[in-house]
């Protein structure tokens, strides 16, 4: 092959507890799979969650923040631990997770709910309703009743304390992540279900209007409708019916959680925060991440399973630098690793062999090689 063509800059944010174990290894299998695929990858390590907060005072730190802006794609590890439970309000680890997705605009939430053939027993359902289940979850994230205004407390007239939000979606937010949705079904089955409660809330009556306007933009794309109640259900009776869903923030905040049970396995599960860019055809930067924690319980022992978090660097190639045959090679190393038999301890069964992260990314790595 002739060398690099493409370059990328990625910015990698280890974060605590196991995030650095789990990034180390993803980074190498980048690294391989672009000198195979005629990449060049950049990397530059940066601060952030509670390593940042002991190095520098702040989750995130300005410097960490404007690296990411500027580069293709940021890959995280995970942020927080019981190290730091007790600190200051405005200085929890966790808010630089959300500073980073304000800084980023990223307003698209993709998560996807994999059930691998090698990993059916671990799902929460029958073996023949968990059985090739693979569906995408786009879920809305920075707006909607989690961010509506008014809200807060009050007294009513009969000196009652009442509670309240407001769910408020505007159309051009609607189309946006209607657009990203419909991009990524295109790249998927080409299926969209569009999840809301038309039938009672006018930001959802709004929401479904908007989409199916979208919808023309994408006479190749199928697009469904379903009421929220009724999306919860049928995705634990039937999941398989499902290719890409959308919907609001609270709605997706429920049901990806939903979905990725039912795979069972948390340390598998990757994940992409979108923003425009995805849509302007312009690189990056998406934010891409494991869905699972930090794991304090079981950092430093070599014991994390660094899947979710390779399966987060396949994503970013895929959906951040639409770099999609560097991220089937990935893909298919992982599958091909499980083959294997390797499993870390969150996914072992009788029968196979348990390793460790640093095993288990070596492995992948040979895989990653051995793929035509
Ligand atoms: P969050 O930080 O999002 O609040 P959490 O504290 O609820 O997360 P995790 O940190 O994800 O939960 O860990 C939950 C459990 O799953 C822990 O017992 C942890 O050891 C295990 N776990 C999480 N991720 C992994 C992984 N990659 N490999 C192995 N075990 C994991
Ligand atoms: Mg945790």
């Amino acid at each position: 092959a002739n060398g690099p063509q493409k370059r990328y800059s990625i910015t990698l944010l280890p974060g605590d507890g196991i995030g650095p174990e789990v990034i180390s290894v993803a980074k190498d299998v980048l690294k391989l799979t672009g000198s195979l695929e005629g990449i060049e990858f950049n990397f530059q390590e940066m601060p952030m969650g509670g390593s940042a907060l002991d190095l520098v005072g702040v989750p995130l730190p300005d410097e960490t923040l404007a690296a990411a802006k500027n580069s293709d794609a940021v890959l995280l590890g995970a942020i927080g631990g019981y190290k730091w439970d007790n600190n200051a309000k405005h200085l929890k680890p966790e808010t630089g997770l959300l500073q980073i997705r304000e800084g980023l605009k990223v307003f698209a939430n993709l998560r996807p709910a994999t059930v691998l053939p090698q990993l059916v027993e671990a799902s929460t359902l029958k073996r023949e309703v968990a059985e090739g289940v693979d569906v995408m979850v786009v879920r809305e994230l920075t707006g909607g009743i989690y961010f509506g205004k008014p809200r807060g407390f009050r007294t009513d007239e009969n000196g009652e304390e009442v509670g309240f939000n407001t769910e408020v979606y505007a159309a051009y937010e609607i189309d946006r992540i209607a657009r990203v949705a419909f991009e990524t079904a295109r790249k998927r089955q080409g299926r969209l279900c569009s999840v809301d409660k038309a039938n009672v809330l006018e930001a959802s009556m709004l929401w479904r209007r908007r989409v199916t306007a979208i919808a023309e933009e994408y006479p190749d794309v199928e697009l469904s409708h379903m009421y929220v109640d009724n999306a919860a259900m049928q995705l634990v009776r039937n999941p398989k019916q499902f290719d890409t869903i959308v919907t609001n923030n609270i709605f997706g905040d429920i049901l990806s959680d939903e979905a990725s049970m039912i795979t069972g396995s948390i340390g598998m599960l990757p994940s992409a925060s979108l923003g425009s860019s995805v849509l302007t055809k312009s690189r990056g930067p998406g934010l891409f991440e494991p869905i699972h924690g930090s794991a304090p319980d079981i950092a430093g022992q070599d014991k994390a399973n660094p899947l979710a978090t390779i399966l987060s660097a396949a994503m970013l190639l895929k959906y951040g630098l639409e770099e999609e045959d560097a991220a089937r090679r990935i893909e298919n190393a992982v599958l091909d690793t499980l083959n294997k038999g390797l499993r870390t301890g969150d996914i072992y069964s009788t029968g196979t062999k348990l390793v460790g992260c640093k095993e288990m990314g070596e492995a992948v790595l040979r895989s990653v090689d051995s793929q035509v």
